[in-house]
């Protein structure tokens, strides 16, 4: 969207919070209001309702009296007041005072916007006539909100919706907003018995079934074996390593707070549960020593990572404690970073396309206004920056500027996905670092004997298993293509009579490699075939006399497309799909 577009829809949306309290005015002259913003996904407004309980079925009534109010808002009149006239006006409201005088004391000019009878106090930003343009718009939810954020504070109510200015363009979100709740991956990890949490084991620590696993095991090889190609070589490393190691790096300092600390019953060594790869390979880059020839050298680690997220924060496979992601750190030299970046951007290309995603990098720069918060010299990150951007414009990637995203040792070029329901995700990401070798004192022998820094370049494809698992179970909608389908085929036999048919087809299935179930419950045919749907298997087979008699193979795809094949016909076909990821 551009930039002015968004402008005015948030001046559409922060006008609808005003609407929506002076709905809730109306409706409830006790509530307090609080302050109303405009946000990504509509606009919200906070109020304090006091011993009155108001509940969804509430949303309604409130919309309906903001439709009724609209029609007599022609405009918002600005009024310049007087603190002490501010103060009376808004006498019964302690919530408005407490802003009223933070304003006035940082000598900010105190208004208050009317819209037909309405008025709140208000720093401005609304449409023109909004009795004409305000019209499609809906309350969606209700939340509880602490006053001013603060847990200390009281828990206001939150009633959240959202404006646009065209009603297809409400009638998009709101269905986007239903696929999105069927498509939510909690419930598919459910449903397809992909991943759990446990109390006992911990929030943000997610369990993987056999399915699961499976899953994520394909999507590491399917990584791994493209970076083999490419020349990566795996390593591995321990989960845990000496504080030293952080101090040395910088994360000690940087990045302490997202660390878990572990302790030694035998000693006060301090340990930490390791956040990244990057320390560790850093260390089997230096056990021996390195000459140019050996470079480029590339490594790469799947190992499981932990990360100290606060407890409020973690969500299903969104925002977890533990994960692994395609790791790699590829140290080279400095006339090679141009190559080995451009590979890692193929790479992530051929991935891309497989998925079916489109997608943009953010170049994640330093925040101007905080300095302090990086390491290394300014003329370092200047130039990487700059050289993110010939990156992105050589290999004709979309990209834009992230100010303040970049890593605390160097700008990053992160990968945005686009999903199928227009959604966008951060997946990977690619990072040219000088600093990390310099902190360790990396270096290899150059061609004239002297001795010369490598640069480390950081790099992902999918990014986190876990992220990736979440990103393509909505995606796909749980339906995964062939290829990752952990039951790729599920063999329906229609009684008693087929059961040592499908019994044997379906292990010379499994011997070709193929991912077979049979359901032999006593279920009717058509209640097999509601679960295998329910289940999202890509393929099932009726097996009844015709099939049994004549060996052969009655085929259903997810769209109900039907063919009737040979046992081998049938090996070729799935296997054939398998290989092209389809
Ligand atoms: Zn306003
Ligand atoms: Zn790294």
């Amino acid at each position: 969207m551009s930039d002015n577009k968004q402008v005015e829809l948030d001046k559409l949306r922060h006008s609808a919070a005003h609407l929506l309290a002076a709905a809730v005015s109306e409706l409830y002259p006790d509530a307090k209001r609080t302050i109303g913003p405009a946000i990504e996904s509509g606009f919200y407004y906070d109020f304090d309702f006091g011993d009155t309980k108001i509940t969804d079925a509430d949303l309604p009534k409130i919309e309906k009296k903001m439709r009724q109010l609209i029609t007599t808002w022609k405009n918002f009149e600005r009024h310049e007041l007087s603190v002490d006239d501010v103060k009376t006006e808004f006498s019964h409201n302690e919530y408005k005072l407490e802003l009223i005088n933070e304003f006035s004391s940082e000598g900010q000019t105190l208004t208050v916007y009317q819209s037909g009878d309405f008025r709140d106090l208000c720093r401005g930003g609304h449409i023109d006539e909004p009795n004409k343009v305000l019209k499609f718009f809906k309350l969606t939810k209700l939340a509880g909100a602490y006053w001013r954020g603060d847990e200390k504070n009281k828990m206001l109510t939150r009633i959240y919706g959202t404006a646009f200015a065209t009603q297809e363009e409400l009638d998009h979100y709101l269905w986007l907003q239903e696929e999105a709740k069927k498509r939510d991956h909690r419930k598919l990890g459910r449903e397809l018995d992909l991943f759990s949490f446990s109390d006992y084991v911990g929030s943000g620590m997610p369990l993987y079934s056999p399915k699961g696993a499976l899953v994520r095991r394909l999507l590491n090889g399917y990584v791994e074996e493209l970076q083999s190609r490419q020349g990566y070589l795996q390593v591995h490393t321990p989960q845990i390593a000496k504080a030293e190691l952080f101090k040395k790096s910088g994360h000690y300092d940087k990045y302490k707070e997202d660390m878990f600390r572990v302790v030694s019953n035998y000693s006060d060594e301090e340990f930490f549960l390791k956040p990244m790869n990057c320390p560790q390979h850093t260390q089997i880059y230096a056990s021996q020593a390195r000459s140019y020839r050996d470079l480029p050298l590339r490594l790469t680690d799947f190992a499981m990572l932990y990360r100290d997220e606060k407890p409020g924060e973690l969500n299903g496979l969104a925002r977890v404690r533990s994960f692994s992601t395609d790791d790699a750190h590829i140290f080279c030299r400095e006339d090679q970073v141009d190559a080995e970046v451009d590979m890692a951007v193929a790479l992530t290309k051929e991935i891309m396309e497989a998925f079916g995603f489109k997608y943009r990098y953010r170049l994640s720069t330093r925040d101007p206004q905080h300095p302090e918060k990086y390491l290394g010299d300014p003329k370092v990150w200047d130039k990487l920056e700059k050289w993110a951007v010939t990156i992105m414009e050589r290999n004709n990637i979309p990209y834009y500027e992230g100010p303040g995203e970049a890593a605390f040792y160097g700008p990053k070029m992160d990968l945005m996905a686009t999903d199928a329901l227009g959604r966008e995700w951060q997946l990977s990401t690619v990072q040219i670092d000088m600093v990390q070798p310099e902190r360790f004192e990396l270096e290899y022998t150059a061609e004239d004997g002297t001795k010369k820094r490598p640069v480390m370049i950081h790099r992902a494809i999918l990014g986190s298993s876990e992220r990736a698992m979440m990103v393509l179970l909505e995606h796909y909608s749980g339906a995964f293509p062939l290829w990752l389908s952990p039951v790729q085929l599920m063999l329906l036999p229609i009684s008693e009579t087929e059961l040592s048919y499908a019994q044997e087809i379906a292990k010379s299935l499994s011997r070709a490699g193929l991912r077979v179930e049979v359901d032999e419950s006593n279920r009717t045919l058509g209640k097999k075939m509601v679960r295998a749907r329910e289940l999202k298997i890509p393929y099932m087979a009726i097996l009844g006399k015709a099939e049994a008699e004549n060996k052969t193979i009655t085929i259903k795809n997810r769209a109900g497309e039907q063919i009737t094949l040979t046992l081998d016909e049938t090996i070729a076909k799935l296997t054939q799909e398998v290989l092209s990821k389809v």
